[in-house]
């Protein structure tokens, strides 16, 4: 609220100034708010914010529901601050527009949090509600920070935005983040933005300066500017020079000395920061966007200014439906989001050296996506765990259907009623608003009972098998994590060996030849007059064979640091491969 009142002070202020020397005083009063708003001084001049005050009143138009297909899902929409069902103009297809990097350095793991969980989001609207999603997804290749890292290392900003393009896309593979429909670069689409702009300017919403600036005149659009709350001034824009109004902010940059440019009606420049989005997302999709993504350090000034521009541009009430902002990570015990700034991030590259891609996708799934999200080696502990336990549940309940594991009667109709409880559940969470936390849950929940099913026994009892319910669940808890980008056997291992699937048979002849070893020396001594003499008592192994039991457990501890896990379980054994977990 107190933002707002500033505001309107401000615009009496900054309006009084206009008619002196409007440039200088604008600046100088951009001082004195950004000492207002640090003192948290409210002015409490009432009739300054109690007239009719096109500041003051909020947004002139509330969200409208759109028209076409209720998916039956639930999103959180920004733009109204509460769960809204999701309405897909085209039924079927969703058009999906998110905030690509910057790319002027390495990318790292807040960046990675927040295109994973978009990831996740758009893996369900696919795969689970059967949505045909076009994602497109800008690559901002020109913008100050890439300018100014390229002057510093001597290099040309394309060849400096060319390496972190790159090494970006090979991050988010490495991630297992799909690649949108399509990357679009802002310096391929020039000619758009320019146009864009003349449309803006021919709409009345931008003015030109005498500098070469093209600047939006928010004032243009009455009260309908400030869809997203938490402004502060600092997001504000000092701008050149020769802006109306503190808050207007730029379409077109005019450069300065040694600056890469291109030629425009304005003179030589480059597009402002705001304006590529609305570009390229209009040039793809119109005057109509479903979805638009991105982290909620983005939602002010950025997609507020997308949105003024799209809707002065279209002359529409409602460009962009859905909003969704993913909250930022965190460090444990650090109040401040991962930055480059702030100097406390961590690089996906170095990341990866200590955890997989699936580790960090489940750490990611069990918090919602708008959610702040600690980060730590205990979180990722838990998550590393929870992939160990539902791998592992997996090769039992294999085991199991093989004949390899004698387990007490099973409860089958209890266990096909679980499968079908949980696969509810699921779904009712993944509709609400992405819920991944409560789904991961349901299927934890599934796997503790199956696992309290496998009550392993030593001998045969003669009761029945019931592989088929452990089928049907195995082979859904398999889908459910494909569905969220999680190879939970670890598949992705096998990689890395010249043959697919060789280090998969070699263990398992490995292992069948240890079992092999084990059950003939686990073999009861028969009781002859010759043998008790060694003095062995009947039932127990003979002690001749003793160094073979000790060689077959050396042979199990031996595998454990590669990731090769041996369970043995009475003359039968299993085994697993994880990944190798690196210092
Ligand atoms: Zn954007």
């Amino acid at each position: 609220m107190h933002l707002r009142r500033t505001w309107c002070v401000v615009r009496d202020m900054v309006g009084g100034l206009r008619a002196g020397c409007a440039r200088l005083q604008v600046k100088k009063f951009g001082t004195i708010l950004n000492g207002l708003f640090k003192n948290q001084v409210t002015l409490k001049t009432k009739s300054l914010y109690t007239r009719s005050d096109p500041f003051c009143c909020g947004p002139e138009k509330s969200w409208s529901k759109p028209a076409g297909q209720d998916t039956g899902l639930k999103v959180f929409n920004s733009l109204t601050k509460r769960k809204e069902p999701l309405i897909l103009a085209k039924e079927g297809a969703a058009s999906w527009y998110s905030c690509g990097p910057t790319v002027y350095d390495h990318a790292h793991l807040g960046h990675a949090c927040s295109y994973v969980r978009f990831d996740i989001l758009q893996r369900i609207l696919s795969r689970v509600f059967g949505i045909n999603v076009t994602h497109i997804m800008v690559i901002t290749d020109i913008d100050d920070k890439i300018i100014q890292r390229s002057q510093k290392d001597n290099i040309s900003a394309t060849a400096l935005a060319k390496i972190y393009e790159e090494e970006f896309k090979n991050d988010m593979s490495a991630l297992k983040v799909l690649p949108p429909t399509l990357y679009m670069r802002v310096t391929e689409n020039i000619p758009q933005i320019i146009a864009f702009i003349k449309g803006i300017i021919n709409n009345g919403h931008a003015y030109a300066t005498h500098e070469g600036h093209v600047y939006f005149d928010i004032r243009s659009i009455g009260n309908r500017y400030g869809k997203f709350t938490g402004m502060s001034v600092a997001a504000y824009e000092q701008g050149e020079g020769g802006k109306r109004d503190i808050r207007d902010f730029a379409l077109w940059k005019a450069s300065k000395p040694l600056e890469p440019y291109w030629e425009s009606p304005w003179g030589r420049g480059r597009p402002g920061w705001h304006i590529e989005c609305s570009t390229i997302a209009s040039s793809v999709f119109g005057d109509q966007l479903d979805i638009h993504s991105g982290g909620i350090d983005l939602a002010f000034p950025h997609h507020e200014n997308e949105i003024a521009q799209c809707e002065a541009y279209h002359k529409c009430d409602q460009w962009g439906n859905y909003f969704l902002h993913s909250g930022h990570l965190h460090l444990r015990g650090s109040t401040e989001k991962m930055s480059k700034s702030l100097k406390n991030y961590i690089t996906i590259k170095d990341f990866l050296q200590s955890y997989s891609a699936d580790e960090f996708r489940m750490f990611c799934l069990l918090s919602r996506y708008q959610s702040a999200v600690d980060y730590s080696d205990t979180s990722m502990a838990i998550a590393r765990s929870l992939l160990q336990s539902i791998s592992a549940f997996i090769h039992d309940a294999e085991s199991y259907m093989k004949g390899q594991l004698l387990c007490q009667a099973v409860d089958e109709v209890a266990l096909w009623q679980r499968l079908a409880d949980t696969k509810a559940s699921v779904q009712k969470a993944l509709a609400d608003d992405f819920d991944t936390p409560r789904a991961i849950d349901a299927v934890m929940s599934l796997i503790h009972h199956g696992n309290c099913q496998l009550q392993v026994i030593s001998k045969a009892n003669g009761s029945s098998r019931s592989a088929a319910p452990f089928g049907a669940i195995v082979s859904y808890i398999r889908d459910f994590l494909d569905v969220l980008g999680i190879d939970v056997m670890g598949k992705k291992l096998l990689h890395s060996v010249d043959s697919p699937g060789l280090l998969e048979n070699v263990v398992e002849e490995l292992v069948r030849f240890r079992s092999e070893v084990r059950s003939i020396a686990l073999a009861p001594q028969e009781v002859t007059p010759s043998n008790t003499k060694d003095g062995t008592p009947p039932g127990q192994p003979r002690r001749d064979r003793v160094p073979l039991l000790r060689a077959c457990d050396a042979l199990r501890k031996n595998l454990e640091p590669f990731g090769v896990h041996i369970k043995d379980r009475g003359t039968h054994s299993t085994w697993e491969i994880s990944r190798k977990q690196k210092e």
